[in-house]
């Protein structure tokens, strides 16, 4: 093969097929992956939730991942959300024209990797290559298919007053990795994006807790724009306790310095849950036990009143409201 991506290698014809059987097919091949024009799979029983999602993230590798194993962890994660198992995935790549097949390798090497530790099978997939400055280096899009469970219903509209919130562990490293990953800032500091599959975690919360009302993943926008999105949703308020509100000390460090909410970053492996408040310790615990989620903690409740607000218990005891979500703080993060 030659040592980057030409768009001869889009062109279906003999190079896309090189490119299928000797990169693709080698780290992302499985029993239902595809040379036909569909994958044919068995029927799954019961409720079935999809997804898309398009992952654009600049650069395409920082410390704790890569654009392959975020494209793969975004879809298996919103598929959670709703209590489902997910169980296939399809991508579909459009490549910068000159980008060296060892980045292609690298990126499709954590997409296997991250679908095996998922249990997610990829299926069929799609490979188009654009001209040079039309894309930057890769765009990836994945689509995926899961089963829900028997009896589990989550959607945001179902908190309700009295729900405890959980977040599955601290907040606003994926989105401080990328921003130190551009290095415009100049500041030196050791964060690695929390972006995981959460499919395991979540069936274990289920499991001491089937009437969950919501999970929702706190990707871009972070946990403060879920909490606002749910408040409205559910037409509720929610309070939180600051000091309840996992931060990383090295995050903390460098939002402090430029000022920003680390609740407004980007998380890629951490969910909010809302369940109903007796059954929250033992959500915590289950989460506990579960590699990405050790972090688990309880950090407020639903409320009947301030209804469409945030309203935050600060450390020294006062009470304010957390602002409304602004505008995209960094672009292009995930
Ligand atoms: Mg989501």
């Amino acid at each position: 093969m030659n040592d980057c991506i030409t768009l001869a290698h889009g062109s279906g014809g003999r190079k896309t097929n090189e490119l299928i059987s000797e990169l693709f097919k080698k780290h992302l091949g499985n029993a239902y992956f595809t040379a036909d024009d569909a994958a044919v799979l068995p029927r799954p029983e019961g409720r079935i939730a999809m997804s898309t999602d398009g992952f654009i993230v600049s650069p395409w590798k920082y410390p704790g991942g890569n654009i392959g194993r975020l494209a793969v962890c975004g879809t298996v994660n919103d598929l959670a959300c709703m209590g489902a198992k997910p169980l296939y995935l399809t991508c579909s790549y459009v490549i910068e024209e000159g980008l060296p097949i060892s980045d292609l390798e690298e990126i499709a090497a954590a997409m296997g990797e991250t679908a095996r530790e998922a249990g997610v099978y990829i299926v069929a997939g799609d490979t188009k290559v654009a001209g040079k400055g039309q894309v930057d280096k890769i765009f990836i899009t994945t689509a995926g298919i899961g089963v829900i469970e028997d009896g589990v219903e989550t959607s945001g509209k179902l908190a309700q007053p009295g729900d405890a919130i959980i977040v599955t562990g601290d907040v606003g490293r994926h989105g401080t990795a990328i921003l130190l990953a551009r290095d415009e800032y100049g500041i030196e500091a050791d964060v690695t994006s929390d972006c995981a599959p959460l499919g395991q975690a979540v069936e274990k919360a289920l499991e001491v807790c089937p009437e969950m009302h919501v999970i929702r993943d706190a990707t871009r926008g972070g946990v403060g724009t879920v909490l606002y999105e749910i408040t409205e949703q559910a037409n509720v308020g929610i309070r939180v306790n600051r000091e309840d509100i996992p931060v990383a000390e090295e995050v903390k460090g460098v939002t402090g310095l430029l000022g920003l909410e680390p609740l407004y970053l980007a998380c890629e492996g951490r969910m909010v849950m809302m369940c109903p408040k007796d059954k929250a310790d033992a959500v915590v615990e289950a989460l506990s036990g579960c590699k990405y989620t050790k972090g688990a903690k309880i950090i407020g409740e639903v409320t009947q009143d301030n209804v469409g607000k945030v309203v935050m218990a600060t450390e020294v005891g006062g009470m304010t409201y957390l602002p409304q979500p602004g505008n995209e703080l960094l672009p292009r993060i995930c």
